[in-house]
């Protein structure tokens, strides 16, 4: 006999609470829409088993008592129409039908990461990608079916997809091993799809990318996906953006970064500059006295919110360049510079001479 304890994991004393929580663990595990493997489902057909006696407080008192190697367990309620993995959590215990297998299943969704530059989430672009994917099988429509095929009902089960058997004094319903359950039986099947009425494919898809889209934002292509199953829809297709890395831009939600290198003189008597970028035209208005690290915000000529209106900012940062080398007419002023320094800014004059004394000493 089998240990329905051991197969959950409980103890023999377990409450049902503890019974239902182990179940709804091992389920999880092992159904089948989430493990396609044949094991699986051996083993989710044990643990339904286990609980559907466990649970049920007269059949657990009977286990317990010992005695005899079967029980009156209907197999179609536990075997049947696994259906989706939700079922497990609320699913509440309703008869469902071994066909259920055979009824329409929505196709799977696809994920899939898209690299774009920093200009293409920018302006917004359109891209062609390349996915593999299960599509309905052309030569059957999607049915499994050859053009000579027969579908007859299955003589074992006369189409009932189970089969009843006396065992002692219990009766057994189980599944028909002949049809597995679909209660027909097709001769021919498609050869191009061996019956399973989809084939994996490759497809080209268009994705149209909006102006502003970020890192990780995800785009929905609807019945992109997988094909269905049993004349279900298709899923859904998931386009994860990914934006590359910039040599000269950086971004932060909307706003956009630039570091543009400035002179002395521009640093100090302010200048006007024109930026091109990303098909736009922008002028900087660099105030005078601006330090090196600075930033200057030019609002709304950063990058647009998805769908609105809205755009963030351009942010540039000035970076005041020390020029390396000097003609002789640059040097001259340079010198002419330094002296009126000390003559007019002699109080930052002093300041530089003290760190300079004190560094040295
Ligand atoms: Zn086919
Ligand atoms: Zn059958």
């Amino acid at each position: 006999m089998k240990d329905y304890y051991a197969i959950l994991g409980v103890d023999r004393d377990a409450s049902f609470e503890e019974i239902k929580k182990a179940y709804r663990k091992l389920a999880l595990k092992y159904h089948p829409d989430r493990n396609p493997s044949p094991e699986a489902e051996e083993k989710f057909k044990e643990i339904s088993e286990a609980y559907a006696v466990l649970s049920d407080p007269e059949k657990r008192r009977r286990y317990d008592s010992g005695g005899f190697d079967s029980m009156d367990i209907d197999f179609e309620d536990l075997f049947g129409g696994f259906g989706s993995i939700f079922d497990v959590f609320f699913g509440g215990g309703s008869k469902r039908n071994y066909r259920d297998r055979y009824s329409p299943r929505r196709g799977n969704d696809l994920q899939y990461t898209l690299q774009i530059t920093l200009e293409e989430s920018f302006k917004g672009t359109v891209k062609e990608i390349e996915i593999e994917r299960y599509d309905i099988c052309e030569h059957c429509q999607g049915r499994g079916l050859d053009a000579n095929s027969k579908v007859t009902t299955c003589p074992n089960c006369g189409g009932r997809g189970s089969v009843v058997y006396q065992q002692g004094f219990f009766t057994m319903k189980t599944t028909c091993s002949r049809c597995n359950g679909s209660g027909t039986i097709i001769s021919n099947p498609c050869k191009f799809c061996g019956g399973k009425g989809r084939i994996l494919r490759r497809k080209r898809v268009k994705i149209k990318i909006p102006a502003g889209v970020d890192n990780g934002d995800t785009l929905r292509i609807q019945r992109e996906g997988e094909a269905g199953i049993n004349g279900g829809d298709y899923g859904d297709l998931y386009v994860v953006i990914s934006i590359k890395e910039d040599r000269i831009f950086s971004r932060k939600g909307q706003d956009l970064f630039l570091e543009i290198p400035i002179t002395f003189s521009q640093a100090a008597l302010g200048d006007k500059i024109r930026i091109k970028y990303f098909g736009e035209e922008v002028e900087i208005n660099i105030p005078p006295g601006i330090q090196s690290g600075d930033l200057i915000e030019v609002k709304g000529k950063g990058f647009p919110e998805v769908g609105k209106d809205k755009r963030g900012s351009l942010f540039v940062k000035a970076i005041v360049k020390t020029p390396k080398k000097l003609s002789q007419e640059m040097k001259k002023l340079f010198e002419q510079l330094s002296e009126l320094e000390k003559k007019e800014q002699p109080s930052l004059w002093e300041k530089l001479k003290n760190v300079f004394v004190k560094k040295s000493v």
